[in-house]
């Protein structure tokens, strides 16, 4: 059961999407980083948390994947632009795949990831879902 307790302790910091601010360039980033990748300046990035509402910058639709996300394809994956600017790669579940376009508003939805075994020791981690 150890297994179970470290996954649910890192839920509160799973479930608050945090990024990094650079306070010398204002750009906003997922996930955390230490030094800027748009100013490149150090020590300047604090921790904010973001919205988890954004925007569809571009997806796509994964019909082959690896052996462990076998039993939920067909899905798709998305690169989702945030309200505060930062661009994350995210699952979109909850819709047709037809449904989805370019530009649709998303918000963060808080999902399993994978159940290990027959002990259901069970990830949990964020998805997106469409606001239409
Ligand atoms: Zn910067």
């Amino acid at each position: 059961m150890t297994e179970t307790v470290r996954t649910w302790r890192h839920i509160p910091q799973r479930y608050n999407l945090i990024g990094s601010k650079c306070l010398q360039c204002g750009n906003v980033f997922f996930p955390l980083r230490i030094i800027c990748p748009e100013c490149r300046s150090k020590g300047k990035l604090e921790n904010i948390k973001l919205s988890g509402h954004g925007k569809i910058y571009t997806y796509s639709v994964i019909n082959t994947p690896t052996d462990e996300f076998k039993v939920i394809a067909p899905y798709a994956v998305a690169i989702v632009k945030l309200d505060e600017g930062a661009r994350l790669t995210t699952q979109i579940v909850d819709c047709e795949l037809d449904d989805i376009e370019i530009g649709d508003e998303v918000e963060m939805v808080f999902r399993k990831i994978r159940e290990q075994g027959e002990d259901g020791v069970i990830s949990y981690g964020f998805k997106f879902k469409l606001k239409k």
